[in-house]
Parts: C-alpha cells; structure tokens; sequence
C-alpha cells in the first residue's frame, strides 16, 4: 500500500507568479477570491502583496522569488506544510532565478500536491470539489529514490 498523507477541506495554497504572469494571477484570483478565502494562503514576496493589497486576502508573504521565495515554497512542500501550488511561471523570459524554479517545479511533482501552472489548470483546480474535501494524498516512496 502506497502511503497517503491526508488533505483536510482547507487546503494549504501557494500563489507564485513571474512579473509578466502577475495581471493573470491577479485576474484569477480576483475571479475566485471568495474561494480562495477559505483556505490557507501563501505567497512570495511581491505575489503576495499584490494579493494583500488589491483583493484584500489575508497571505502569509515569504521572501521574493529571486531571493529565495520559491525555495521556501520548494521547503516547505518537502516538509509537509503545503497542499497546492499555483504557479504562473513566465514561458518567454529566461530568470535569474531559474535553477530555483526548475527546483520548485521538481519538488512539486515529487511530492504529488496539486500544481497549476496555467490558467485554465487553475480554473479546473478551483472548481474541483476536491478542493474543499478531504483527501489522501499518496507520497513518494522512499525506496524508489534510495540508491542502492
Ligand atoms: P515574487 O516572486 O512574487 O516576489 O515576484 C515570484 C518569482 O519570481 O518566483
């Protein structure tokens, strides 16, 4: 039996988004600001004060992406302390940053959480059912990743 962790109905959410991708995040979020209401927000630095600031959510702000914002993200995925991740990375600019992203992204996928990189990802996310459920949520399998 693989082995679960569980999701309660108030899901942990990380918002993430590049400079270019921030009017879509903000657009998004202004759609479904009552749902993402009842969950619990985090953010990177400006990302986060954006969210604070124009739609009044209340975001626990980490550090700005470029100076570690997305390795906390990637931190406390590995550690337990996150459910999703809404992530509108820039397609079309290379980022000082990168490693960092392409880290964040690894991370994600590796411990299974809910992950949206685009728009309309993110739209099937919040209009999922699932999202304000339960749910058991597999994690990796250590003996996979051992070497031997
Ligand atoms: P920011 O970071 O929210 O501080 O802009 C996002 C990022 O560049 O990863």
């Amino acid at each position: 039996m693989p082995k679960t962790t569980p999701m309660s109905p108030r899901k942990r959410i990380a918002l993430v988004a590049h400079d270019n991708k921030k009017s879509d995040l903000l657009s998004w979020a202004r759609y479904n600001v009552g749902t993402l209401s009842r969950h619990d927000l985090y953010a990177t630095g400006t990302t986060g004060g954006m969210l604070v600031e124009e739609l009044g959510l209340e975001v626990k702000r980490l550090l700005s992406g470029p100076l570690g914002g997305d390795q906390q993200v990637g931190a406390m995925i590995a550690c337990g302390q996150l459910d999703a991740l809404i992530f509108f990375w820039d397609p079309l600019e290379p980022l000082p940053h990168d490693p960092d992203i392409k880290a964040l992204l690894r991370i994600a996928v590796l411990y299974n959480i809910l992950t949206a990189c685009n728009r309309t990802t993110a739209d099937f996310v919040v209009s999922s059912p699932l999202l304000s459920s339960d749910y058991d949520r597999v994690l990796p399998d250590p003996s996979s990743v051992i070497r031997r």
